[in-house]
């Protein structure tokens, strides 16, 4: 390409002034920019330009420098970015590789260049957020991005609550619920308590009544299975992102060979270094309820890779409410109020994620 420097005019030098304005280095209202000349001005800016880029700062737009303010023009969310031959290059894969690797999905080394492991982690991302994972970053995963900016490690219910004040306040509205009981009875009654209650039956239960709640706060809400209906795990799973829901509740009991084993938990989906964001929000808010409306005691929100978790193409939390080993929450099953009142607190910790309401009835 031609070489622009200082005495140089024209439509070209208009070009290289709109891209130096766009990247902050010059004003677009000076005397240089409106008639196209390369002055001094213009001159100031590509040599501050060329510096901060890691160029010769000699104040000539030649091939390379034309490249880098080409690449530094490039927004996130202006076009689509996805793998190629060769590799996209700019601005805005610096910046995407950033936030990937800010939340903790590896996309290689933080520079302009979009390759394999960029492409890998925007899939697994857009996974984890409930979006088809086809690897394209377009406005939707550059918005799921931008929600999810101020976490930069999940590590605590503080931080879960901090990333609410930049989601969307929607609610429920709308939004597709597909509900899971665990197991199923005839052939799989899950556990059994020393009483002899099914987990199973136990689930449906809790299942039924949350499906009534939700519904009531305006929710569509789907069931992966029937009453008394047994479908493989396999199944719910591809039934689940056939259905492309929002979210999946899957209700099962805790168990142990220690009887005196108590307490709520909940599970959602991470492996190795990796954690699902949109899960372990779910999860939290769900476990925060059980524990402060019910007075559970707290086992905790868990990250685990099974196939429910792993392979769903949306956040899923496994809530796990009670030990129905435990004679006495098993106990608690046989009481009508109880189920009544973990679907109340379920849908409540559903309604909190999708509304971003900061945090729930304190003290
Ligand atoms: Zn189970």
């Amino acid at each position: 390409m031609k070489l622009y420097r200082m005495g140089s005019s024209g439509r070209e030098v208009r070009d290289i002034q709109g891209r130096l304005a766009a990247a902050g280095f010059l004003d677009e209202s000076c005397q240089e920019v409106s008639s196209g000349a390369f002055g001094d001005e213009t001159d100031r800016a590509v040599r501050a330009f060329q510096q901060g880029r890691g160029l010769i700062a000699d104040g000539i737009v030649g091939p390379d420098t034309w490249r880098s303010l080409v690449e530094a023009s490039r927004r996130l969310g202006n076009r689509f970015i996805y793998l190629r031959e060769p590799p996209l290059r700019g601005d805005d894969v610096a910046e995407l590789k950033r936030r990937l690797n800010a939340l903790g999905f590896y996309s290689g080394k933080e520079n302009g260049i979009f390759d394999k492991d960029t492409a890998l982690a925007v899939e697994q991302f857009q996974r984890n957020s409930g979006l088809s994972s086809d690897g394209i970053v377009g406005s939707e995963t550059v918005e799921a991005l931008l929600r999810l900016a101020r976490v930069t490690k999940p590590t605590s219910v503080a931080a879960v609550r901090e990333s609410e004040k930049g989601l969307p306040s929607s609610g429920l509205e709308g939004r597709r619920v597909l509900l899971d009981a665990g197991h199923g009875f005839p052939p799989d009654p899950g556990e059994v308590g020393p009483h002899g209650t099914r987990e199973s039956e136990a689930a449906e239960f809790i299942v039924e009544l949350l499906g009534e709640r939700l519904v009531d706060l305006q929710a569509v809400v789907l069931y992966s299975r029937r009453r008394g209906e047994y479908i493989p795990d396999r199944r719910r799973v591809t039934h689940a992102n056939r259905l492309a829901v929002d979210l999946m509740v899957s209700v099962h009991m805790n168990s142990s060979t220690d009887p005196r084993a108590h307490g709520a938990s909940c599970y959602y989906y991470g492996s190795g270094n990796y954690v699902s964001p949109y899960g372990y929000r779910l999860a939290n808010h769900v476990q925060d309820g059980l524990v402060e409306d019910l007075g559970m005691n707290d086992c905790r929100a868990h990250p685990m890779a099974l196939p429910m978790l792993r392979d769903t193409r949306m956040p899923v939390v496994i809530v796990e409410p009670l030990f129905i080993t435990n004679p006495d929450e098993e106990g608690l099953l046989l009481d009508k109020g109880f189920a009544g009142r973990v679907a109340v607190s379920v849908s409540e910790a559903i309604e909190r994620y999708f509304c971003g309401i900061k945090a729930h009835a304190e003290g």
